[in-house]
């Protein structure tokens, strides 16, 4: 299996692939992930992306894309991945495809995770992540006290926010995305590749809409007539 999940910062693209990654097996390419690791270990690509990333902007598309290839071309990458907020923009997605026509891979599938922009909102400004464990929590819908214990931390998680969740860098990523991200939409539609999900519902519903639109190629959840945001 080889898709996309497309959606606005905070539609659960990260948590949904962890779940596929659990039931196929297949990687989870997160360029977040990745760009965020590159920045912890004061790599020079780090240095160079840091900046774009704390203010809720692109990293240049140069940068993101060597870090694709590389990473697409490792080798549990061959039976299948989930790109999770890659590509970001036309050249990106356009690029993708001139780089999974020279491996022989195309994409099976595009997911769209529709969600409305208040809901979006509130899931990042209230996203937090235990820097011991990993788990993210979110103070309005999933405290840490309503969670089962972690084998690392007990109770006793060490919750920190992402410095790009704060309210003032929302508000930006959430404008890149409507300004450059959401035009892939059409694009994906054209290529006839996109399925389009409710992602307002618990995790376990979602997942099972996001397995449903890949396996039938006719379903599409809801009509691109009532997309969020
Ligand atoms: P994410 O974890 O996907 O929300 O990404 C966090 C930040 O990393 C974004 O706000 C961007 O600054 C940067 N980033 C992640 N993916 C990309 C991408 N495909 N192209 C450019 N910048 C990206």
């Amino acid at each position: 299996m080889r898709i996309v999940l497309l959606g606005a910062p905070g539609s659960g693209k990260g948590t949904q692939s962890q779940l596929l990654v659990k039931a196929h097996g297949i990687p989870q390419i997160s360029t977040g992930d990745l760009l965020r690791e590159a920045v912890a270990k004061g790599t020079e690509l780090g240095l160079r992306a840091k900046a774009a990333m704390d203010s809720g902007k692109l990293v240049d598309d140069a940068t993101v894309l060597g870090m694709i290839r590389e990473r697409l071309g490792r080798p549990d990458a061959a039976k299948g991945f989930i790109l999770d907020g890659f590509p970001r923009n036309i050249a990106q997605a356009e690029a993708l495809a001139a780089l999974l026509k020279e491996l022989g891979t195309p994409l099976d599938a595009v997911v769209l995770m529709n969600l409305d922009l208040g809901v979006l909102f509130k899931r990042l400004t209230g996203r937090r992540i235990c820097q011991v464990c990993g788990r993210v929590f979110n103070v309005y819908t999933s405290p840490p006290g309503a969670a089962a214990h972690s084998k690392e931390c007990g109770d006793a998680h060490r919750l920190v926010q992402r410095p790009d969740d704060k309210e003032e860098v929302i508000g930006k990523r959430l404008e890149v995305y409507e300004a450059q991200t959401k035009p892939l939409i059409k694009y994906y539609e054209g290529a006839g590749l996109l399925r389009i999900v409710d992602a307002d519902a618990d995790v376990d519903t979602v997942f099972k809409s996001i397995e449903h639109a890949v396996r039938d190629r006719t379903a599409g959840g809801v009509s691109p007539k009532t997309l969020n945001p």
